[in-house]
């Protein structure tokens, strides 16, 4: 396969290297657009370095990529193990003994098209109410009482805002998408990458695998995990490096055997230098303690692991360590090259953005589409555009230890870190004026922004004059309202336990 040295003209061959949850959800989508066009798409993939095997939990967008590929949902979940998640609880975050929610969705409902947070916050100020503003969110209530976000062959507006996610099992994942692609004509290769080939102009021309087999391509997608085999070891394009705003960069990882409770949400639980994860699968329950190697060594953090699984179940488990490196790209695009997936960066999996993030930058490349050209201002466009959401996953995750008032030396030390301009911004205009700057809401709604902000209980000064014209006896009974009304739906709703139950044996 040589020979594709064309300098113009439609894109007739991506070659994609990595079969991972990113390489696969790339060839999945974009097949769809080159098959229309009887253009080729191979994914190379090596037969022994494996994928991560991890990344368990999503947000809400997932739903849509999935409803835009028509892919059945039920029959999905059910390949995949997976269950729905409504949320994240965080426990011991803000101080020990204490949680919160990053539920999705509005909080509730709009009031005169403006988040509850604004006439919550009034509430709080001019009546000093004690309630909590994910209080009125019908995903915690949900949430706590262990429900369904919809009846029995039923629908609500959870379903058709596609306000949830799923826990699911990212490798059957990558498998299930892998039959389907490849059924669809993309072609699928085992090989190690040994050499990658550039022409003149430094654009990949192929690479090699192994076996006489030299796999040239237009251009390419390198999905090849934390090693960056194409955009850094041959492109090398320089990587930014985050640690100096945060510091965790290792996890343990211990599968346990399926639990008997079926949450529907991610428990994520501070500790001594981290966090540990909790996500219930119909197959296994995900479970892993990120940390700082600066603050625990790996034997104590695998020991508080296994003590807080119990001893009996761990001894079912096996423990495995990954070191990771926070950060992202220079360049997500270099020359004929898009990195996605981990070759393009890393945020800590703290709220799931890992498979978004991929999720995004395969639709902003389909938008962006190159052809045989330099596409140097596409090129411009998408990096930039990559860059912003990469950006604004790492002060949003920052911002969960920046606000935590924990003592221990990790986060203290994690109170101290160098905080983004961008971040400091945000504080700034929230303390002063409630407002989350819409420019920074690429990833998260400001509902999330406010649900971790509040329940830190850092709360502004003043509410936002568009919130002050309702009359307050009216107001206070749309938020009594608002919230009875979470209440009577999470009453209505199944048992997730069941829902899943079912969900699993048959089709609902
Ligand atoms: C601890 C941890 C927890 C996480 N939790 C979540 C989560 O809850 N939610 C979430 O959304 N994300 C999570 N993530 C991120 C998520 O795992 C990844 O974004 C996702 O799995 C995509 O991985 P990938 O496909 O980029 O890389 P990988 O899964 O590493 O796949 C890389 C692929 O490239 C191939 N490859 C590598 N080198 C070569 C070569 N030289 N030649 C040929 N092929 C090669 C490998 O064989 C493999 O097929 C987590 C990550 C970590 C580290």
């Amino acid at each position: 396969m040589t020979g594709f040295a064309a300098q113009s003209g439609p894109i007739q061959r991506l070659v994609i290297v990595g079969g991972g949850t990113a390489g696969w959800m790339a060839a999945i989508y974009l097949n769809r657009i080159m098959r229309a066009f009887n253009r080729q798409v191979i994914l190379v993939e090596s037969p022994t370095l494996g994928t991560i095997g991890v990344g368990e939990a999503t947000i809400p967008p997932l739903v849509h990529f999935f409803r835009g590929l028509k892919l059945d949902e039920k029959e999905l979940m059910r390949k995949c193990s997976a269950t729905y998640k409504l949320g994240i609880k965080f426990v011991d975050w803000a101080e020990p003994g204490k949680a919160y929610w990053h539920p999705f969705g509005h909080c509730g409902a709009r009031i005169d098209n403006l988040d509850l947070f604004h006439f919550w916050l009034r509430r709080r100020i001019e009546a000093g109410s004690k309630l909590e503003y994910e209080d009125y969110s019908t995903q915690v209530r949900l949430g706590e009482a262990g429900k369904a976000p919809w009846p029995y062959g039923g629908a609500s507006l959870i379903q058709e805002t596609a306000s949830y996610a799923y826990h699911l099992d990212a490798s059957a994942l990558a498998d299930y998408l892998r039959d389907i692609a490849t059924r669809e004509g993309v072609q699928h290769l085992f090989g190690d990458v040994r050499d990658v080939a550039l022409d003149q102009k430094g654009d990949i021309e192929s690479v090699d695998i192994g076996g006489d087999r030299i796999i040239s391509g237009d251009f390419f997608i390198d999905a090849t995990g934390f090693s960056g085999r194409l955009i850094e070891q041959k492109l090398a394009d320089p990587w930014i490096d985050w640690s100096r705003h945060m510091l965790c960069d290792r996890a343990v990882v211990m599968p346990l055997p399926r639990g008997e409770d079926f949450p529907p949400y991610t428990y994520s639980t501070a500790r001594e230098a981290g966090w540990t994860w909790q996500i219930p699968l119909n197959s296994r329950t995900g479970f892993g303690y990120v940390h700082s190697s600066a603050h625990i060594s790996t034997e104590a953090a695998t020991e508080t692991l296994i003590a807080q699984a119990g001893l009996r179940k761990a001894r079912a488990a096996d423990p495995r360590v990954l070191p990771f490196r926070v950060g992202r790209r220079t360049s997500f695009w270099r020359r004929n090259c898009v990195s996605i997936g981990l070759a393009s960066g890393f945020v800590e999996p703290l709220e799931s953005t890992g498979i978004h993030l991929i999720q995004f930058a395969i639709m902003l490349l389909s938008e962006y589409f190159p052809d045989r050209s330099e596409n140097a201002a596409l090129r411009r466009v998408y990096n930039s555009r990559m860059g912003e959401i990469y950006d604004a996953a790492r002060d949003f995750i920052i911002l969960h230890y920046y606000l935590s008032r924990r003592e221990e030396p990790f986060w203290r030390a994690s109170r101290e870190v160098t905080l983004p301009d961008s971040l400091t911004e945000l504080l700034e205009l929230y303390d002063e004026t409630s407002r989350i700057d819409s420019a920074r809401l690429l990833l998260f709604p400001a509902s999330s922004y406010y649900f971790i902000l509040a329940g830190n209980g850092r709360v502004p000064r003043r509410t936002i004059v568009e919130a002050e014209q309702s009359p307050t006896s009216k107001l206070w009974h749309v938020l009594d309202r608002i919230r009875a009304d979470g209440g009577v739906i999470a009453d209505r709703m199944p048992a997730h336990k069941d829902y899943m139950a079912e969900l699993h044996r048959t089709s609902i």
